[in-house]
């Protein structure tokens, strides 16, 4: 089974891409993620998409359509959770046709609706782990009084550069300009699945339970 996680930064999309990998042997396909490793190993592509990133903008088509079918060759398992891809129309048309070059497709969209203003504490809250990426906030999901990640036992923690106002507010406006058309685009194909995104962890995993079984 191949799902698109969509939703605005902040919307929890990652959260419960990790849930779907723990409970059901999912593979995360997330290209923020993918596009910070790349950073991180200071490739060239790497170089060129950091400023671009921390800037709130997106990075161009043809990079994430490259990585992500790099990780379609190589990666097998219970079904792809695509987190973050697409994010414009380009990508979209894309992946349909990466998904049928696999003889695979695309069994749902869902859309994780929230608020805007919601979105600013999430993102200024938030942190992960420098190990094993869970993702922790200073409100709803606090790092253990011990300083120890409850999935791993690691004890660093990193908050993305990118998680600050700023950047926030020129990713929200890339959201609305090339992604948002996207819900009008899978609800046309008849793929499109809604849940509240505002709800608990639990309660949005349990919708999402809804929708895939
Ligand atoms: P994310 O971790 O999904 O919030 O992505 C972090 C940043 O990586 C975004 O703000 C973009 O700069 C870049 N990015 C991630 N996925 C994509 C994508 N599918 N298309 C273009 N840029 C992306």
């Amino acid at each position: 089974m191949n799902i698109i996680l969509l939703g605005p930064p902040g919307a929890g999309k990652g959260t419960q891409a990790q849930k779907l990998v723990a409970e059901r042997g999912m593979v995360q396909l997330s290209t923020g993620d993918m596009l910070r490793e790349a950073r991180k190993s200071g490739t060239e592509m790497g170089k060129i998409v950091a400023d671009v990133m921390d800037r709130g903008d997106l990075v161009t088509d043809e990079i994430v359509i490259g990585l992500i079918e790099e990780k379609l060759e190589a990666e097998k398992g219970a079904g792809f959770i695509f987190d973050g891809f697409p994010r414009t129309l380009k990508q979209a048309d894309a992946l349909g046709a990466l998904l049928e070059k696999h003889g695979q497709k695309l069994d749902a969209v869902i859309e994780m609706q929230v608020d805007d203003a919601a979105l600013v504490s999430r993102i200024t809250g938030r942190s992960t782990c420098g190990d094993c990426g869970e993702v922790y906030h200073d409100v709803t999901k606090p790092i253990p009084a011990d300083g120890k990640c409850s999935k791993c036992g690691g004890t660093e923690f990193k908050r993305r550069a990118d998680d600050n106002e700023e950047s926030l507010k020129q990713r929200l406006m890339e959201y609305y300009k090339k992604t948002s058309p996207l819900i009008g685009y899978y609800y046309a194909k008849g793929d499109l699945s809604s849940v509240d995104g505002l709800a608990s962890i639990d309660e949005v995993s349990g919708a999402i339970a809804k929708v895939l079984d």
